[in-house]
């Protein structure tokens, strides 16, 4: 077993797959739920470590390991995990220097919007940022990781790569659109129902719609 196969299992023994409830995603179709709050809550433990180091290494590797990046966490989900890559690239003693930076959430209508803290538009301007990895960690369609993108790009930065612990879907249609590379630890593909034809909502496995998490 390969490596992204290891942290595959780790992570659904550690219940990151969580089958007690399932998801409405922004395209509407019905998923099962993979809930990264298990690992990350926990950032002592071996897994959460583990995942830190796979996603350093993954952004080291594609991005040629030197210069300086941005480690972009999105919402609350990745911030704390974003930080704890920035740490350990910059400590690494290579020539790669990581700055860690943050959005925040803001639902307005019922939509969830992904926005730059003003910390980070400070930071990639005092830091004359130019290249930013996106730290997520579960990739569906790419909706919430795409929307801080358009932002960046006004501040000037010309390379935005995303890094996922997990991409669910062969495609992420947000992030295709705006041009946006994407990797991930696991590539895996999970069913996706229309919400018509749910398996899980037959079986009355509880569905959280979009938007309330
Ligand atoms: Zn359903």
């Amino acid at each position: 077993m390969n490596v992204s196969g290891m942290y595959q299992r780790a992570l659904e023994q550690a219940g990151v797959k969580n089958e007690s409830v399932h998801h409405e995603f922004v395209t509407g179709v019905h998923g099962i739920k993979i809930d990264f709050d298990v690992t990350h809550n926990n950032r002592s433990s071996p897994l959460y470590i583990a995942g830190v180091m796979f996603k350093a290494s993954l952004i080291m590797r594609e991005s040629g390991g030197e210069g300086v990046i941005g480690i972009l966490g999105i919402d609350t989900g990745t911030t704390r995990h974003a930080k704890d890559v920035a740490t350990v690239i910059t400590s690494a003693g290579f020539a790669m220097r990581a700055v860690a930076l943050t959005t925040h959430k803001r639902i307005e209508d019922g939509k969830k919007h992904i926005e730059l803290t003003d910390e980070t538009r400070e930071l990639v301007s005092a830091h004359k940022i130019r290249h930013i990895a996106i730290d997520d960690d579960t990739g569906t369609t790419g909706s919430s990781t795409a929307q801080p993108v358009p932002a960046l790009r006004d501040l000037g930065v010309e390379d935005i790569s995303v890094y996922y612990d997990w991409i669910r879907n062969p495609e992420l249609p947000y992030l295709d659109e705006l041009g946006v590379a994407y990797e991930g630890i696991i590539r895996v593909c999970l069913p996706d129902y229309e919400p018509d034809d749910c398996e899980l909502c037959d079986s009355n496995v509880p569905l959280i719609p979009y938007a309330s998490k």
